[in-house]
């Protein structure tokens, strides 16, 4: 409340300091003063009878007035000056209306003067709007006040032309005009007023956005300085251990502390590799860091820089033949000067040759180029590499802005070189810019002024000593060992990226652990780390690439495969998704390994097919855990597949043993059927011999024979259910109990159907006693609607029941029945069946010629 009241206050004071209420309040007093006397003029020429009066008068006023002037010194309020003005123009309607009077009223002209101060204080003085209307009901009633009271007082009408007007309407008339003039500066005052205060308000508004914004960005520039001074002091002390590691490190490998054992020295190879690529990162950081304070300085000197390039790529060079890329050199016949910082400019080169060297594939091809123009040196670096689209050509000079973000990025990078090259070039009062064809090449044109004079004076290094890069001097640093310790090419630093280490194929010729890892990733540094971690545990094959790690699975079959997640090519989502769909490897458990974490990369790699998940940079202990867990699961669920595998042996060894139960009990079945029938006995047996015979000859399987088999040895099983009487009848059965007879196929069905595996026999039983035309029972089937089974065994039963003695007759010989089953030939048997059974009955005859007569035959 408090505040706001204040606030209000405030609000109205500036309101009205900015309007300059004080010197206007004076103004309008002085004009006032000098109006009110001057109008004696207009006094003199048009009521010289009251020139005395109206002067004193006017004087009077005038001289009020002028006291309010020398109040106004005084007065140091704006209320105050605004009370001064309300008084002035009481006074100046109040001396208005007293001439007004004196002159007869309402109907001199002098009312006019009221208009003028009504008009005076709309321009003049910022009345707010009470205050306004106030001043205005008091100017209007020294007017229409002492009129209304001439009005009522009887005045005669005035004769004006001839014509009697009354008062009133003269009253009207002058009121008339003078309320709407008061309502026109009422409403005048008013939208100033307002106008003045929106004003106000929105500067008000204006400036506490403005002073805000100055506060965030003083605020943002202090943090940024103190990020900037954080970031160099980070990395200057990063730098310090790590050359403190490099340094010794060099030492050891220079051997000058001992011979070294060439694993050692590779491993440590490796380690010194890496710090270089750190020390180069953080050199890049701090050189960074230097920039954006402003205090890269140049220690510039003329040189020939068709020397200071040719020698530059003499050190390119064989990087670039590694990669199998054509490195040209074209440059004017005569010597160019330029005065430039050479460290510096080396930096600038390097980074876009290590550049074109990495975006350039294999067999590739890179030009530098120096033109020499009037004012300016180009330095021209063309590749026929990737390219870079369109869009990017500005951004990639930004600080690190990389063209492709994606997991199938195919080089390592930070995207700080080009944001250097500009830098330096700037620096240099030059220009870099890129110009790019996607899949043709890139070009970089770096732009030099010739001469010195184009350096200001403040980016210049005159200094003598050589400081070390993006370093802030501490006394600490000269004890310690330098940047140009250990590297003493520093070249080598600049292309450190670009050394290639050759590591994939087996890591040890035989085999001398139990399990085989496949490692797959693009990084050789890495693979070469695996091969240290794991190798004392198993054996390695290491892959540069999904596709060789495929070939590789697929020739030895490894055990489990470690596999990088960001690759060139196939990544390792990709990979995964591959080794699943082939039936020979989808058993081979898989680790991605990532420097990328996250739920959605974890589900995104399971759901390939992975098994396992590290990520990088991983603990050689839980590698090796979660290898050995995988192994172990792996090995197990090869136990249970195994242990499957004899299960199921068994399973079928138990199938065949209750077979052959069952078969013999089948065997028990049948003999007791054929106990029953004293005369029939052997029947079923011989049969069933018989019947296997003629399907012998005709090519049944193994299974279609063990089938007819069981159907032969229970063709008569129905008979269990005919009575012993009727079977061992001797006599003629009645048509009733031959009727009972013939029920016998279809019982057997009956008896055999439940039971599932005799399904098929089922059906041949019951059809046995079926005729080839159609003739037989129980269904009258015809020809081949008969089971083959049925269709042979038909036959032999006959043959067995011919040659056998019956209760009701006796036993033929084998010839005739021979005989008799031919006759029936097309009527009662298959005659194809009967060619095979004939065949038999040959060979039968001529084992009965030979030796005894075998079953009931002759
Ligand atoms: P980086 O460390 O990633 O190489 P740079 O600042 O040197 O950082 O390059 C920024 C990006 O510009 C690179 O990642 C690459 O995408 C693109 N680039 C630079 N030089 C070339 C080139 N010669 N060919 C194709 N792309 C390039």
């Amino acid at each position: 409340m408090v505040n706001t009241a204040a606030a209000a206050a405030q609000f109205e004071d500036r309101l009205y300091t900015e309007y300059d209420l004080k010197g206007r309040v004076r103004l309008a007093i002085i004009i006032s003063m000098v109006l009110f006397v001057s109008f004696l003029l207009l006094d003199w020429i048009y009521t010289p009878q009251y020139i005395r009066t109206f002067a004193i008068i006017r004087f009077s006023v005038a001289g009020l007035e002028f006291l309010l002037l020398i109040l106004s010194k005084r007065t140091k309020s704006h209320r105050g000056f605004l009370n001064l003005a309300m008084t002035m123009v009481i006074l100046d309607a109040v001396g208005i209306g007293i001439m007004i009077q004196v002159l007869g009223g309402f109907l001199t002209s002098y009312y006019q003067g009221l208009n003028i101060i009504v008009m005076g204080m709309i321009v003049v003085i910022p009345f707010a709007f009470r205050e306004a209307i106030f001043l205005y009901v008091l100017t209007w009633a020294v007017y229409a006040v002492p009129s209304f009271i001439k009005v009522f007082s009887g005045q005669a009408p005035l004769v004006v032309n001839g014509a009697s007007i009354e008062l009133w309407r003269f009253v009207i008339n002058n009121l008339f005009f003078l309320t709407s003039i008061i309502i026109v500066g009422a409403v005048g005052s008013h939208s100033m007023d307002s106008t003045r205060r929106r004003e106000l308000r929105s500067r008000i508004q204006l400036e506490q956005t403005t002073g805000q914004l100055q506060e965030s960005n003083a605020k943002l520039k202090t943090l940024d300085e103190l990020k900037t001074q954080f970031f160099a002091n980070v990395n200057h002390e990063l730098r310090t251990p790590l050359t403190l590691m490099l340094a010794p490190l060099k030492v050891i490998l220079e051997g000058r502390m001992g011979k070294l054992e060439a694993g050692l020295k590779d491993t440590l190879e490796t380690m010194l590799r890496n710090g270089y690529k750190l020390l180069k990162l953080i050199n890049n950081l701090l050189d960074l860091a230097k920039f954006e304070e402003g205090k890269m300085r140049l220690k510039i000197k003329a040189l020939n820089f068709i020397e200071f390039t040719a020698s530059l790529l003499t050190s390119v060079k064989p990087l670039a033949d590694q990669k199998q890329i054509k490195l040209y050199f074209q440059h004017p016949p005569h010597d160019i000067e330029l005065t430039i910082d050479p460290d510096q400019f080396e930096k600038v080169l390097l980074n876009l040759l290590s550049n074109a060297i990495k975006f350039t594939p294999r067999g590739g091809k890179i030009t530098v180029y120096i033109e020499d123009k009037d004012r300016t040196v180009s330095l021209i670096v063309e590749d026929t590499g990737i390219g870079i689209p369109s869009n990017m050509l500005e951004s990639i000079f930004d600080r690190f802005s990389q063209v492709d973000g994606s997991m199938s990025r195919a080089h390592e990078g930070t995207g700080i070189g080009l944001s250097l090259v500009r830098e330096i070039v700037a620096l240099h009062q030059g220009k870099a810019q890129a110009e790019s064809e996607l899949g043709k090449g890139s070009r970089f044109v770096i732009d030099i002024l010739k001469g010195e004079d184009h350096f200001p004076p403040d980016v210049l290094d005159r200094r003598q000593e050589e400081q070390p890069v993006g370093l802030r001097r501490r006394t600490s640093d000269t004890q310690e060992p330098r940047v140009q310790d250990i590297v003493t090419d520093a070249r080598r630093l600049q292309l450190v990226d670009l050394e290639r280490v050759d590591i994939e194929g087996p890591s040890a010729a035989t085999k001398t652990h139990d399990a085989l890892i496949l490692a797959i990733d693009d990084n050789p540094e890495v693979l070469k780390l695996m091969k240290i971690l794991l190798s004392d545990e198993f054996d390695l094959e290491l892959a540069s690439s999904a596709e060789k790690g495929l070939a590789i699975m697929r020739e030895k079959s490894p055990e489990l495969v470690l596999c990088d997640v960001m690759m060139p090519g196939m990544d390792g989502h990709a990979f995964s998704r591959a080794v699943k769909a082939d039936d020979g490897l989808k058993h081979i458990p898989i680790i991605l390994v990532t420097a990328r974490t996250g739920a959605d990369m974890l589900a995104e790699g399971m759901q390939a097919g992975a098994d396992d998940y590290i990520s990088k940079p991983f603990d050689s202990v839980e590698l090796k855990a979660r290898i050995r867990a995988l192994l172990r699961i792996r090995r197990v669920e090869s136990e249970l597949a195994m242990v499957n595998r004899n299960l199921k042996m068994r399973t079928s060894d138990l199938v065949d043993q209750q077979r052959s139960l069952f078969l013999s009990t089948v065997k028990s079945l049948v003999s007791a059927i054929d106990a029953k029938d004293e005369y029939t006995r052997h029947h079923s047996t011989r049969v069933t011999e018989f019947t296997l015979k003629i399907a012998g000859r005709m090519g049944f399987s193994e299974k279609e024979t063990s089938d007819l088999e069981l159907a032969s040895l229970l063709h008569d099983v129905g008979k269990i259910a005919v009575p012993e009487n009727i079977l061992n009848k001797p006599g003629r059965l009645t048509d009733q109990e031959f009727a009972l007879i013939k029920e016998h196929p279809s019982r057997g069905e009956s008896i055999l159907r439940p039971v599932v595996e005799l399904k098929d026999i089922s059906r041949v039983v019951r059809a046995h006693h079926e005729h080839y035309d159609g003739s037989g029972y129980p269904d009258g089937l015809k020809g081949r609607e008969i089971p083959l089974g049925a269709r042979i065994m038909s036959v032999a039963d006959a043959y067995d029941s011919i040659t056998s003695e019956r209760p009701y007759r006796k036993a033929a010989s084998h010839r005739f029945a021979v005989k008799e089953i031919i006759r029936c030939s097309g009527a009662q048997f298959d005659p194809e069946v009967i060619e095979h059974f004939l065949e038999i009955s040959n060979a039968l005859v001529q084992e009965q010629d030979q030796g005894p007569a075998a079953g009931g035959g002759a």
